[in-house]
């Protein structure tokens, strides 16, 4: 089957969909509810969706092909290992170096593509370096907040520490290609989920 871009779009946001129907008709099943109260989706879950910029179908083939692969793998791990409220839009800019990616949603993919720098991305447009509290939780080149500390020091012992600079985190922060593979890349996840309870963004924009 082929999809254009659009259609990839809408196929993320039917698998979301069934996510939020199937979560909220277990939900319902635990407390005895009833079917019409299993139709209702749960209003605690939430996905990440993305679709590629406009003007996609113009980019080269090959490229946007790179870019849907890169995007899907690192959105389904995002969903996968946890629960985030966000509409991601992912552009191809070739003047870009690397990639970038901001709080409103937007990532820049430029002369890195790959499963790693999208969960990168991904991560900044979550409120890594991104959103206004970031900056109030470093202290010293270090992460202050409770739960990212927690969740570290739960994967690397009691002495790990968390390090932080305006715009990143490491480790686990897939800052450069050597720190690829599965479970670097679960990890990550996990950091990006406890580094926005720590700000007080779960399930918010
Ligand atoms: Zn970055």
């Amino acid at each position: 089957m082929s999809l254009g871009p659009h259609g990839k779009w809408f196929l993320l946001a039917a698998i979301c969909d069934i996510a939020i129907r199937l979560g909220a008709g277990h939900a319902a099943a635990q407390t005895g509810g009833s079917q019409a109260e299993a139709q209702q989706p749960a209003a605690h879950h939430f996905c990440i969706t993305y679709h590629l910029a406009s003007g996609s179908e113009k980019w080269d083939p090959a490229v946007r092909k790179r870019i849907t692969d890169a995007m899907d793998a690192a959105i389904v791990l995002y969903n996968e290992e946890g629960e985030f409220n966000k509409t991601i839009t992912a552009n191809y800019s070739p003047k870009t170096r690397t990639a970038d990616g901001g709080f409103s949603g937007w990532i820049n993919l430029g002369h890195s593509i790959s499963k790693r720098v999208a969960l990168h991305e991904i991560a900044h447009t979550l409120g890594v370096g991104t959103h206004w509290k970031w900056s109030k939780l470093v202290k010293d080149h270090k992460w202050t907040g409770e739960h990212a500390l927690a969740q570290l020091r739960e994967f690397d012992g009691p002495n790990a520490v968390l390090h932080a600079d305006r715009m990143h985190f490491w480790p686990y922060g897939l800052n450069y290609d050597r720190e690829g593979g599965p479970e670097n890349f679960r990890r990550h996840v996990k950091m990006v989920a406890a580094m926005r309870l720590d700000m007080g963004i779960v399930n918010g924009r």
